[in-house]
Parts: C-alpha cells; structure tokens; sequence
C-alpha cells in the first residue's frame, strides 16, 4: 500500500527525514514510535503530499507522492491529481480539529459532499453507520463543544473513514486525551485494525502497539533505526537507542 525509497525531507538547513525506507503491506498495520522531533509527524505528512519531498519517492497505492528538489510533481502529476489522491488517505491527528460550528453529523459529511460531491442521501446512511461504529450513534446532533476530547477523536476518526480510503494515518491520536478517554479510542483503533484496514499509527500507547501492530519501527534522528515485530522491538530491542527510548516512555 505504501512504499518509501530513500526519502528526503529538510526544513532550511535541519535535515528532517535522512534517506526514509519504509514498505507497509495492504492490512498491514506499523506502528511508529521514536522521541519527539525523531521526524515521525514529518514522515506521516509526506505520505499524505503535505510535505514536499527533498529527495526519494513515495508510492501509495502503486501513484507516485514524489517531487523532485525544486518542488515540481513528478510524473507530471497535476494539482488535480493530488488531490484526488488524497482522498485515498484518511488522516487522524493530536488535536482533532472538528468544524465547531458544525454538528457532528454534518462534520462527517462534509468532506464526502464536497469533495466526493456526492448527494446527501447517499453519504448519511455511511455517516450514520460509521457513529455507531465509533460508539457515537446518540451524538449525531450534537455540536464538538459538548463532546469530551475521547468523543471529539472518535467523531475525527468517524470523519476521515467517511472518505472510505485505503489507508488510514493515525499522529498520536491519544496524546491529547486525558487518560480516561484514552481506551475508547484506542478501542475504535483496534476494531479498525481487526477489520483490515492498512494503518499507520504514531503512537506512545506500547500497550497498544504490542497488542495491535503487526510492526513496529523505531525511529530516530530521521532514520530507522530498528523495526521488527512488536514482540522483537519492544520485547527484545537490539540497539541501544530503542533500549533507552523504550526505559523512557514505559
Ligand atoms: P516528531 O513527530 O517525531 O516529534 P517532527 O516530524 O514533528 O517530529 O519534527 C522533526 C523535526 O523537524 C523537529 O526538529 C521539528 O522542529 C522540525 N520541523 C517539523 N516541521 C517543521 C516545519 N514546518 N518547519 C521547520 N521545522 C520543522
Ligand atoms: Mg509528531
């Protein structure tokens, strides 16, 4: 589903991503774990074309993400292109940035409509179904505002599976939760996972990368440093970078 060859990625003279390869399977599911500023968020975004690429190509679904150093698409993708693109990729970030002026219903169906242009009446049955999936069936007309943060995530995830995409990029999607809320998402994670959805999940929860993650890859200083099972990494990490990572976070 994705396949990163010798990724590059700078902001001014901070070299960013040094040389990223990276191949997730289809139903695959990575978690992607690695101190802050590792690079991790960086790595996400190029998969998504919300990073121009310095160097190297990524391929998702077999269409090329890459861009040559002066900016330009290459492959002669069109802006058009890309977009369409994108559609394929669902995205679930720290802070979940549902439309406050929206109900939750209508935050689901925004993009479908929009950017799918597709007719109300097909997307609501989807919309609907995929509330009562994250557990939410009953919030359908409430607004984010009186949503708890654990809600307001699983309304974002709800959000982004409305694209019905092929793949699914999760940036700590629980880190800004209070810990209560915590286990709802990651449970909506799992089902999703189980289903075979392919997800690429950057994450501090190794509770769930051990239990859900059929990798794990360590990163750190814009390089890969280990990956493996999650048995193997978090279980019997070979490098000293991932050893004193992993003494850290648990
Ligand atoms: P992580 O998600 O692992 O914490 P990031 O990918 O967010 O790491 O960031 C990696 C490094 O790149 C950090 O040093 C960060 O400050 C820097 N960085 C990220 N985005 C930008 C940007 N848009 N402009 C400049 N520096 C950035
Ligand atoms: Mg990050």
């Amino acid at each position: 589903m994705v396949r990163m060859k010798g990724v590059r990625k700078s902001f001014g003279s901070l070299e960013v991503l040094k040389g990223i390869d990276l191949d997730v399977a289809r139903g695959e599911v990575v978690c992607l774990i690695g101190a802050s500023g590792s690079g991790k968020s960086t790595l996400l975004r190029c998969i998504n074309h919300l990073e121009q690429l310095n160097g190297g190509r990524i391929w998702v679904d077999d269409k090329v993400v890459g861009y040559d150093l002066r900016g330009n698409i290459l492959h002669e993708k069109s802006y058009n292109d890309i977009c369409r693109d994108r559609t394929q990729t669902g995205m679930v970030f720290q802070h979940f940035n549902l439309f406050a002026h929206m109900t939750v219903l209508d935050n689901i169906m925004l993009a479908p409509r929009t950017v799918l242009k597709q007719k109300t009446s097909e997307v609501l049955p989807r919309a609907k179904a995929l509330l009562e999936q994250v557990g939410l069936a009953d919030k359908a007309k409430a607004y984010p505002r009186h949503l708890s943060g654990g809600q307001q995530q699983r309304v974002a995830i709800a959000r982004a599976l409305c694209m019905e995409p092929k793949l699914m990029l999760f940036d700590e999607p629980t880190s800004a939760l209070d810990p209560e809320l915590v286990g709802d998402v990651l449970t909506v994670m799992r089902d999703l996972a189980n289903s075979g959805m392919t997800m690429v999940v950057v994450t501090h929860e190794m509770g769930f990368a051990r239990e859900v993650a059929d990798r794990v890859v360590f990163m750190h200083g814009g390089q890969i440093v280990e990956q493996g099972p999650p048995s193997e990494v978090l279980g019997d990490p070979q490098h000293e970078r991932t050893r004193s990572f992993l003494s850290a976070v648990r």
